[in-house]
């Protein structure tokens, strides 16, 4: 890399110089060094959306040089286990990862605030904290003992509460519960009986259809319809208050950035920005027909009552208390975080509140009558012939 950027920063003086003496329009660029990265996913190639961040990175980066800038994507498992790509990228066996930082809770929980902790941030509050609410400085200063830099690089949006043989009615009910959970959410669930399993999304559907773990939760409707969960548990909770706008990130190991032309790092910061927002807009997208169908398929809808709710609140706000005293990183972001939540969620209740109920409460008013769309696209294709 040194040697390629070097020959990069000579080769860029010469053609400085012939552009000074030529003075044309559109200079000719002498054009950037051929680097040649991997990545490691954290996710199964199946799923288009949130293993396609990844991928909109890599078209990306490759397309704005020229082909110069090519980033190889690998699914997990392909050459890094999916819960181990932390490391990967802290040890420069892959130069970046695309992943969910919270599967990294128990090497430090801070991990999780640059993707979701239980009853945290949604989609937009996430954002506006990272990029403009001081998260990003207070996580780049944690990730630097890892030697990663890290980059927002997708969103889901709030997650579905998961799938259940059977269903949560009460708390009670939670007793001795094997369920796949990510994240930092097992903690408080293991004070209500919980018994949290981890487990990477190409493996949880064999574990739900054996009967290893009760109960399972992913994303949401598009990518838990495309790995079949409703095929071995019927019920489906909602929301899954433990991932209220959970954030992927690019981990980059901060040599392999370090020695990037400025231009190329311009470019993956851009490329991340790009994934970020088309994650979110896809997952918005398809998630409303994917819960249809669904439903179609005799799953039940249910969302979780208020008595679960809020022991659940209580629990995960007492495991915050427990890890800030015995963890001076996750309390040095915590305090900083928890004011900026109380002031999102102040602002929020506002005009996007306000404007949001009103809107699902006059939706019944808006809707198309079902046949209107087919109708026009079945007499199209009746009447071709005439044009
Ligand atoms: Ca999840």
């Amino acid at each position: 890399m040194t040697m390629e950027r070097r020959s990069f920063l000579k080769k860029a003086g010469i053609g400085l110089a012939a552009t000074a003496a030529t003075a044309p329009a559109i200079a000719q660029t002498s054009g950037g060094p051929t680097v040649n990265w991997r990545l490691a996913s954290s996710f199964p190639k199946s799923l288009d959306t949130i293993f396609g961040g990844a991928e909109t990175i890599a078209k990306r980066v490759s397309a704005a040089t020229g082909g110069k800038f090519t980033i190889k994507v690998f699914a997990g498992g392909e050459i890094v286990p999916p819960f181990s790509v932390h490391t990967a990228v802290q040890n420069a066996t892959v130069e970046c990862a695309h992943t969910a930082p919270y599967y990294f809770f128990g090497t430090d929980p801070t991990f999780a605030f640059s993707c979701a902790i239980p009853f945290g941030l949604n989609a937009r509050q996430q954002n506006a904290w990272m990029y403009h609410g001081g998260g990003m400085e207070l996580m780049r200063e944690f990730y630097k003992d890892y030697n990663i830099i890290h980059f927002p690089a997708g969103n889901t949006g709030v997650q579905m509460g998961g799938w259940f043989r059977k269903e949560i009615k009460t708390v009670a009910d939670l007793k001795g519960l094997k369920m796949r959970i990510g994240g930092t959410a097992g903690l408080p669930l293991q004070k209500l009986g919980v018994v949290p399993q981890q487990i990477p999304g190409g493996e949880i559907y064999p574990a739900l259809e054996k009967g290893t773990i009760d109960a399972a939760e992913w994303v949401g409707p598009y990518d838990d319809e495309k790995l079949g969960f409703y095929k071995v548990a019927k019920f489906y909770h909602y929301p899954g208050w433990w991932e209220g706008g959970p954030e992927l990130d690019l981990f980059v190991n901060q040599k392999a950035w370090d020695a990037l032309p400025k231009e190329y790092q311009a470019i993956l910061e851009a490329a991340c920005y790009e994934a970020n927002v088309d994650m979110l807009a896809k997952y918005d997208a398809l998630n409303p027909a994917a819960l249809k169908r669904l439903v179609a398929n005799g799953v039940k809808l249910v969302p979780f009552s208020n008595e679960v709710m809020a022991a659940c609140f209580k629990a995960v706000m007492e495991t915050y208390d427990e890890i800030a005293e015995k963890n001076a990183k996750f309390k040095k972001v915590f305090d900083s975080w928890k004011v900026f939540r109380s002031e999102a969620i102040q602002w929020s209740q506002v005009a996007e509140s306000r404007f949001d109920n009103f809107m699902i409460g006059a939706e019944k008013s808006l809707r198309v009558p079902a046949k209107a769309a087919p109708a026009k696209a079945a007499a199209a294709k009746a009447a071709p012939a005439k044009k």
